[in-house]
């Protein structure tokens, strides 16, 4: 019934359809556990032959309900939660890409994937090759290889603002015979549905816009169920293959197009237990019933800053996707029709001392390792996130020096403007 419904309702109503004298309100269903009548019932739940609650570590009702809501909106057949973004991003490779394979990644993804990438999956025996997104399309074709499981990228780049070419990176991932996983963060469902460009898999740091409140950590990964596992069968083996943790029976065959996000929960959540909180995807749940409203807000929030930055003779410069002229704008006008988001990257002439100047003088605007939420918030990630990589290490990443990442919030942007404009004048005297 959600199919045929615009977004703005998927946002309100997608995936709870109470019945008669039910709560308007989805429910939170705060219980580690759900109680059954005979040992049969029980054991076919562990076999995977009945489908039904037993164990909040592997699906809980709140959790499926806020699960389904994020399917609706970007079209996928499933979805599940996890407690982070960065569980999002790990269960989503590694449900696929065990020790011995390969991931071809954008380079300008945001630094927490870029660690867990670079880094944690490098010490479980996952090599990765990072590339430039904007890079000649032969040049990311070269970074495949015969064990190369899937390639990543993210919609909106944080804290870059690069907007991916999705379609492209699709036609590369496909014809190499593995899936495009796109991390939908910033965009939001509401601004890009990476499925309609070919994506196979989205995940999702909900704790920025799908809350949208700086009161939940949680994450989300979203099936499209297009991508053809069993015509690669040799390469996913896990998909494609018995389990001999679930008495041998095939994910593929048994669950067809609800199979990578079956593994996922059933095999993936059983060990590594990254669950979020019946709680959390309560709140999270109610920040979805107001995202197209918000996203809509801090667009034309950052716009408005976007503009008043760069004409400023004090910027040294800007970027911003909506920004005509914008190096990406071309980009956001195929993938972000109605605008981008409420993020955006500028410098001050002077450098990173003025940066830091002008940071100490906010008054409205604050410092925090924040995003996309309704407060305005300023970030300089040579001092504050990336501060143990040196200059060339920061341009490497991606990141400017001097960069400053600005989140434009809520609040009325005159106000906005105001404060940054009182505090350049303050940085410059
Ligand atoms: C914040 C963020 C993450 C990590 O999410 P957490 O919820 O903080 O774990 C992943 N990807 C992007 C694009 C992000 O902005």
């Amino acid at each position: 019934m959600d199919e045929k419904l615009h977004i703005g309702t998927l946002c309100v109503q997608a995936g709870y359809h109470p019945g008669k004298g039910e709560s308007r309100q989805i429910p939170i269903i705060q219980s580690t556990t759900f109680k059954y009548d005979t040992s049969d019932q029980m054991g076919r739940l562990f076999d995977l032959e009945d489908s039904g609650y037993f164990y909040t570590r592997l699906q809980n009702p709140t959790n499926d309900t806020v699960a389904a809501r994020i399917a609706a909106l970007e079209g996928g057949v499933a979805a599940m939660l996890t407690s982070s973004g960065q569980a999002a991003n790990f269960f989503a490779c590694v449900n696929i890409c065990e020790a011995g394979g390969h991931i071809v990644a954008a380079g300008n993804i945001y630094g927490g994937t870029f660690n867990l990438l670079g880094t944690s999956l490098k010490k479980l025996g996952i090599d990765v090759t990072f590339i430039d997104q904007t890079a000649p399309e032969e040049e990311i074709r070269a970074a495949f290889r015969p064990e190369t499981k899937l390639l990543f990228g993210e919609t909106i780049s944080n804290p870059g603002v690069e907007v991916l070419d999705i379609e492209k990176f699709a036609g590369i991932a496909h014809d190499h015979g593995v899936p495009l996983i796109v991390d939908n963060t910033f965009a939001t469902p509401i601004h890009c549905r990476p499925f309609e460009w070919g994506a196979d898999i989205v995940t999702h740091s909900t704790t920025k816009y799908m809350d949208g409140h700086g009161v939940a950590v949680g994450g989300a990964i979203v099936d499209s169920g297009n991508f053809d596992w069993d015509a690669h069968a040799d390469k996913f083996p896990g998909l494609t293959t018995p389990d001999p943790s679930y008495h041998g029976l095939t994910y593929t065959k048994k669950f067809g197009k609800l199979a990578y996000i079956t593994k996922a929960t059933s095999q993936l959540m059983r060990d590594f237990g990254s669950i979020q909180s019946p709680q959390n995807a309560f709140y999270l749940g109610l920040g979805l019933q107001t995202l197209h409203v918000r996203l809509e807000r801090h667009t034309q929030n950052a716009l408005k800053v976007a503009e008043f930055l760069n004409i400023h003779p004090a910027v040294a410069w800007v970027r911003y996707p909506d920004l005509p002229g914008d190096p990406e704008n071309e980009r956001a006008k195929k993938y972000l029709p109605d605008g981008s988001c409420g993020v955006l990257a500028f410098a001050l002439k002077g450098g990173r001392e003025v940066d830091n100047r002008f940071m100490d003088s906010l008054k409205l605007v604050t410092i925090e390792t924040h995003v996309a939420d309704c407060y305005t918030c300023i970030l300089h990630p040579a001092s504050h996130t990336h501060r143990q990589l040196t200059d060339e290490q920061l341009r490497e990443a991606g990141i400017a020096p001097d960069l400053m990442r600005l989140s434009v919030g809520l609040e009325d942007p005159r106000d906005i403007i105001a404060d940054l404009e009182r505090s350049i004048n303050e940085a410059l005297k």
